[in-house]
């Protein structure tokens, strides 16, 4: 039977559509699939599995190129190859340990981007955010660090060392991890930088004479600051991951002074600081302090005490409203004197007047007297 014009245009028509269904995916290669799923090592409720995780902003999972993250192997390197293959269900299966490492990274980085969202910081890290693997990282004497990340504040980039693990799990699998670099970026944002200190490896004993009360104020500061990043990345790297011992499943040389899984620890005085600070010297050779991760731990401590039990979303809340109150402080008080490790606690009391009670309770007896008071007026 011969057909009419009509029909065939209209059979030719549907026979388009068709094609166009059914191989919208044939003009570009597996890897592009939109919001592909990938089997991952993956935390919930503070234990590691395996699990599918769809990987919402993906756009290249060969390139791991996404609208939350880009990556490159060193700070200007090119971008690293994935690769994984697609099981029957769909599922991608990475098939390499780097492969695995990336794909996790960026998955946990995605939750964290959702995190900003949820707590109205979003818009401060425009995305995508520059993440760089396998790079070269060295402390102040030079040597090649490993096992270890930073966030660059200069480049505005999270910066990966090389993969090997003394622990259990790589950092960049690691949720409490990756969350705790970020969080690096977010206290960047909302939190001014003290000014940057002056290098001391050339002065001369005259100079150092001259410059040495101003100095180790700048460094009281700075040190200050910096204990509390510390240890409020700390917090977000158990408010995203659940796991309070997650620096150990990596570093567990680490472990047991930044775990978040112990007895509260007092507040230290400001005096306190100030002697540990005068005992590292004028021209410290070291930058990672213990003294310094140790103060952050008693923050730390102190929120999961606190709010420990919590959902933890309202707890990130907790944390920005303490960075912007931070922010105001340190404007108020540019000469550094005034603050005080006791400041974030006293902070913390004022914007939760129920936990103020168990807050007085890890200050020492000085700091404790100020506290109480404020206490009274917010109850
Ligand atoms: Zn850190």
């Amino acid at each position: 039977m011969k057909m009419k014009l009509k029909d065939k245009t209209l059979v030719i028509w549907v026979a388009c559509i068709w094609f166009m269904i059914t191989c919208s995916s044939c003009s570009r290669p597996v890897s592009d699939e939109q919001s592909p799923r990938v089997l991952l090592p993956w935390i919930e409720n503070g234990q590691y599995h395996f699990r599918v995780v769809e990987l919402r902003t993906m756009e290249s999972l060969k390139s791991l190129r996404g609208s939350v993250a880009r990556f490159s192997v060193g700070v200007n390197g090119p971008e690293p190859i994935v690769r994984a293959l697609r099981r029957s269900d769909g599922v991608f299966v990475p098939t390499d340990p780097m492969s695995q490492n990336l794909l996790s990274l960026y998955a946990n980085l995605e939750r964290l981007a959702e995190l900003d969202d949820q707590v109205g910081v979003g818009y401060l890290l425009p995305r995508p955010w520059k993440i760089s693997i396998n790079t070269n990282i060295v402390n102040e004497n030079q040597r090649r660090l490993h096992n270890n990340a930073q966030y660059d504040a200069d480049r505005k980039m999270i910066e990966f060392t090389s993969f090997e693990s003394r622990g259990d799990l790589p950092l960049t699998v690691n949720a409490g991890a990756i969350a705790h670099e970020h969080f690096h970026a977010l206290f960047d944002v909302l939190v001014p930088s003290p000014a940057s200190l002056q290098d001391c490896s050339a002065m001369e004993a005259d100079q150092i004479a001259a410059r040495r009360e101003a100095r180790l104020r700048e460094l009281y500061r700075v040190r200050l600051l910096r204990a509390m990043n510390e240890g409020l990345a700390d917090v977000w790297g158990w408010i995203h991951s659940g796991d309070p011992r997650f620096v150990a499943r990596s570093r567990p040389e680490d472990g047991e002074l930044r775990s978040l899984e112990k007895g509260i620890q007092p507040i230290w005085t400001a005096k306190q600081f100030s002697d540990y600070n005068r005992a590292e010297g004028f021209c410290p050779r070291r930058s990672d302090q213990d003294f310094v991760y140790q103060l952050g731990n008693q923050y730390g401590l102190a929120f999961q005490w606190a709010f420990g039990s919590k959902d933890r979303v309202p707890v990130a809340h907790v944390v920005i409203e303490l960075l912007r109150k931070l922010k105001k402080d340190i404007m108020n008080f540019p000469d550094g004197d005034e603050l005080k490790p006791a400041l974030l606690i006293e902070n913390l009391a004022r914007q939760n007047p129920r936990q103020c009670p168990f807050l007085i309770s890890i200050l020492q007896p000085k700091d404790q007297s100020e506290l109480t008071w404020q206490c009274w007026e917010t109850l």
